[in-house]
């Protein structure tokens, strides 16, 4: 039940259209994503925020003294999309020390994720 209420205040947050650099709503599934999917693993104090990153990447992660995920602007990303490019994100954090960008850990850590139902859940059950 705690799960079903949790699910229903994030997919009411993801309503909210991602602009300028208020990504709260990311925050709280990031943090549901972390206890879902990701035993804990991922930084507690992982950044999300927005801006025009001026390249063609609908987000990137970066490390300075924590993980920033960045959203880019220059694309209106809503519809659950985000939540997807989310978790690509967090696969890169857990997987940060990989030469490749999406090398084989970060393909596994996808992998993974697809296993235990993490894109079923979004691209097809949680449309009515
Ligand atoms: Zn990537």
């Amino acid at each position: 039940m705690k799960r079903i209420i949790l699910l229903v205040i994030l997919v009411f947050l993801s309503v909210i259209p991602l602009s300028g650099t208020d990504c709260q709503g990311l925050d709280a599934w990031n943090r549901y994503f972390n206890d879902e999917y990701f035993d804990g693993r991922l930084p507690h104090n992982v950044e999300i925020c927005s801006r025009n990153t001026d390249d063609n990447k609908l987000a990137v992660t970066t490390l300075e003294d924590h993980f920033i995920i960045t959203f880019n602007t220059q694309y209106r990303i809503g519809g659950g999309l985000e939540h997807l490019i989310l978790l690509h994100e967090d696969c890169h954090i857990l997987t940060w020390a990989e030469k490749a960008e999406h090398g084989r850990d970060w393909k596994n850590c996808m992998k993974r994720l697809d296993k235990i139902g993490a894109f079923n859940r979004l691209l097809i059950e949680s449309f009515q």
